[in-house]
């Protein structure tokens, strides 16, 4: 690629990137990066620089980047069929076989698996079934849909109100009215300090059977979380939470959504979040990992008992109004096959548990003893390292000293990728799953690097 074309002018000019400062953008105060190759845990820019991507674009190429089997895949069918629609009962070779594969992978009380794009619109689609449900079972007060404070579940109307961090609200007129949040389960900010984690998460239960009462029960239709939070500071749930709120759901007949986005495929060592943690999912939201981002392809994994009710929906009232023209679009369906393959051929589920596991010990080895680290924390590949200004009130930094985006930035420097969370003074941590030990003791020896550049 030529280094003297007017690229970097042109993206200025025309391209919207999306969480980005437009205006600085366009000013020509933030860098333009422009990423031209990429293999293994690597990419590559186009000024010859070479990063560990730590953070596997976002927390998505989990086989890795340059994967010839899922291109060659995507070659094949783009030639075979680039694309035919999946509306009355169409489907191709791809979509049906992935079907197949994603419900053989999947906890036993699924039953179907519809397919989008991307996460946010599956989560769409989600809250529009649960919607649906309710109707066809004659409860249409019981519409309203609980999701966490720092909960991360898209970008859209809906999905951005889900959301429970304030960027994605502020100026956006949302969130929406039916939707409530609830506590994070956020552990290491509780504000009782001397609760253990099972008191902490009976606690949690606690409240939010309290808010379902004050709201009336019967106006809750479904709660929304992720098995730990990502974007939201990548925050494991402690011990007992999942059972707490899974018995609160059941009692006042609550629908459950795993938002399986981010650790679904085994991102936490074991191929679904729901099954890690015992939980009982009503729908799965999939994404990110089913094609390990080689193509766009979300999915919105159904529970026996919900397509029980939908299949009688359509019975009363005709065919389902729900549709996206690239509903599991073929040359999406063929990467996600060849993606699950290769998950499979090269056992990388159990790679990301051992790697995970290793990273995580790692990363506190390092840091610890630091006088400014509040925790790290951590399950499966995922790894957050939260700083603190202060250790023993865990006050945090200011947010115009931008603590975490200098680390971020001092870490690009040494080569390496990590992502400075959106929300509080967090670095995050979640590298493709075929990392090797060599290559976590790089990130963790060029964080502990910049941790002491940026705060000595
Ligand atoms: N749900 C979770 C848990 C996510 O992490 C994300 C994206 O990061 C989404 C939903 C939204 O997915 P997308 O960006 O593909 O719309």
């Amino acid at each position: 690629m030529l280094k003297n074309d007017p690229l970097e002018q042109w993206d200025r000019e025309n391209f919207f990137h999306p969480s980005t400062h437009l205006a600085m953008h366009a000013r020509g105060e933030s860098p333009t990066r422009i990423i031209s190759g990429a293999k293994g845990v690597h990419i590559t820019d186009r000024d010859g620089n070479r990063f560990l991507d730590a953070f596997a674009g976002l927390y998505c190429v989990n086989v890795g980047y340059g994967r010839t089997e899922i291109a060659d895949a995507i070659a094949a069918q783009a030639q075979e069929l680039a694309y035919y629609h999946s509306y009355v009962g169409h489907g191709t070779e791809a979509s049906i076989t992935l079907s197949k594969m994603i419900l053989d992978r999947a906890p036993n009380h699924m039953s179907k698996v519809y397919f989008g794009l991307s996460g946010s619109d599956a989560n769409e689609t989600n809250i529009k079934l649960i919607w649906y449900y309710n109707n066809i079972l004659g409860r249409p007060e019981k519409k309203k849909i609980i999701s966490r404070w720092r909960g991360y579940h898209g970008s859209g109307l809906m999905t951005g109100s889900l959301t429970g961090l304030e960027l994605f609200h502020k100026k956006f007129d949302l969130p929406l009215a039916q939707v409530i949040h609830t506590d994070a389960p956020y552990y290491f900010r509780r504000e009782d300090q001397s609760m253990t984690e099972e008191q902490f998460s009976a606690h949690c239960a606690e409240r939010l059977e309290a808010q379902i009462l004050r709201e009336g029960a019967d106006t809750i239709a479904a709660f929304i979380g992720e098995p730990v939070l990502g974007t939201g500071g990548i925050v494991p749930p402690p011990a007992g939470y999942w059972a707490a709120i899974q018995a609160v759901l059941d009692k006042y007949d609550i629908l459950l959504v795993a938002d399986e986005v981010v650790t679904g495929f085994g991102r936490l060592g074991t191929m679904f979040g729901s099954e890690h943690y015992g939980m009982k999912p009503d729908l799965i939201t999939i994404a990110k990992g089913l094609t390990s981002a080689y193509a766009p392809l979300s999915g919105s994994i159904v529970s026996d008992k919900m397509w029980k009710v939908l299949e009688q929906g359509t019975d009363e009232n005709g065919p389902i109004g729900h549709g996206w023209t690239y509903s599991a679009h073929p040359i999406c369906a063929a990467a996600g096959v060849a993606n699950l393959k290769l998950i499979d051929d090269l056992d990388l589920v159990t790679n990301a548990g051992r790697m995970g596991a290793y990273l995580n010990g790692a990363m506190q080895d390092a840091l610890s003893g630091h006088a400014h680290l509040g925790e790290v924390r951590g399950e499966g590949l995922l790894c957050a390292v939260e700083l603190v200004k202060d250790q023993d009130s865990k006050q945090g930094f200011d947010a115009a000293d931008k603590i975490c985006p200098q680390i971020a930035a001092a870490m690009l420097d040494q080569g390496v990728i990590a992502r400075a969370m959106p929300q509080g003074d967090i670095i995050g941590f979640a590298p493709p799953f075929c990392i090797t030990e060599a290559e976590v003791d790089q990130v963790v020896a060029v964080m502990k690097n910049a941790i002491s550049q940026v705060l000595g």
